[in-house]
């Protein structure tokens, strides 16, 4: 998060240089610089609105009192996002087997995020069971199967080609037979049509509701937090495609733009869960607003 944090302070003091008040230019800048922080035109707009109130009320506002009202503006809006933690990977799951759908586009860092997932679920003391139901790319498979190694759980596949839903019904049948606690299962990002892609997730829980009906238990949309606003095209088609529930945020570490995480909450009220920073099994932590804020900010 380092690099976030210093490209966000940096674009902040460069809307500021030699201005000691707020006024129509610092604002201009700031507004430039937020969206330049991939945090988005739609949550920029509301933010620079904020704090154009709040210089109107005041009749003043030093630049110096900047950087603290727009930690506060940043607060609310990931205060008005929903709260993401209904478990940790400590805590007893909220129902066994934990069934986690992954989707999101190839090369976001989806199966990435999956073994990151299982080697904490794992640590933790749960039995983890993966699923490769993204059969279209040999490669997807291959990458899975090197981290279900690399981690050490099973994993549930089929020939590259196969129906992604015999795949998805494999794992449940298994899950439900090795009583497995938590239970991800790999899922291909195809996006060029929003049908398939609805038809193909529909499919997917279907199967698997044959053998635990009240699953999947989380959809967890993967996105690449440096892609900026294909994080948040990519955001709109899954969300208008299937019930996304959270969402992980990856390569947080290679990026002076984290300020897509705050147009995702604030544009999705879906809770970002998991954050990516790094290709390590242990590069995955929790998201926690009030850690985020600070680390942009202090
Ligand atoms: P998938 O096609 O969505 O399954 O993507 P992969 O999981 O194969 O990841 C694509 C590339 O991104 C790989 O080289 C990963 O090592 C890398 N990657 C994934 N997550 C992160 C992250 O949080 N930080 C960094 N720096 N790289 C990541």
């Amino acid at each position: 998060m380092q690099k976030t944090k210093e490209g966000f302070l940096s674009k902040i003091s460069k809307a500021i240089a030699g201005k000691s008040t707020v006024d129509e230019e610092v604002l201009d800048n700031l507004e430039e610089a937020l969206v330049s922080a991939d945090v988005g035109v739609e949550t920029t707009v509301r933010i620079i609105n904020r704090i154009e109130e709040r210089v109107a009320r005041d009749k003043y506002m030093g630049t110096g009192e900047l950087n603290q009202i727009l930690k506060e503006e940043v607060e609310k809006i990931l205060v008005d996002a929903p709260e993401s933690t209904s478990y940790t990977f400590d805590s007893e799951m909220p129902a066994k087997p934990y069934i986690i759908l992954v989707v999101g586009v190839n090369g976001v860092g989806k199966t990435t995020t999956i073994g990151k997932l299982a080697h904490n679920f794992k640590n933790a003391g749960k039995s983890v069971l993966l699923g490769a139901a993204d059969t279209f790319r040999a490669a997807a498979v291959d990458q899975l199967t090197i981290w279900s190694e690399r981690v050490g759980v099973p994993i549930v596949k089929q020939p590259m080609g196969s129906d992604p839903a015999a795949v998805a019904f494999d794992t449940a049948q298994s899950a439900v037979s090795r009583n497995s606690d938590v239970v991800l299962i790999d899922t291909a990002g195809r996006l060029h049509n929003k049908a398939h892609l609805m038809d193909e997730l529909n499919k997917i829980k279907r199967v698997i509701q044959k053998f635990i009906p009240d699953a999947p238990h989380e959809v967890l949309l993967v996105l690449d937090g440096s892609t900026g606003q294909n994080a948040l095209e990519q955001a709109k088609h899954f969300t208008a495609a299937t019930d996304v529930t959270a969402m992980a945020i990856t390569k947080l570490d290679g990026t002076a733009k984290g300020g897509v995480v705050l147009a995702i909450a604030d544009q999705f009220k879906i809770p970002v869960k998991f954050i990516g920073v790094g290709e390590k099994a242990t590069d995955l932590l929790v998201f926690d607003k009030h850690e985020f804020v600070d680390s942009l900010f202090n």
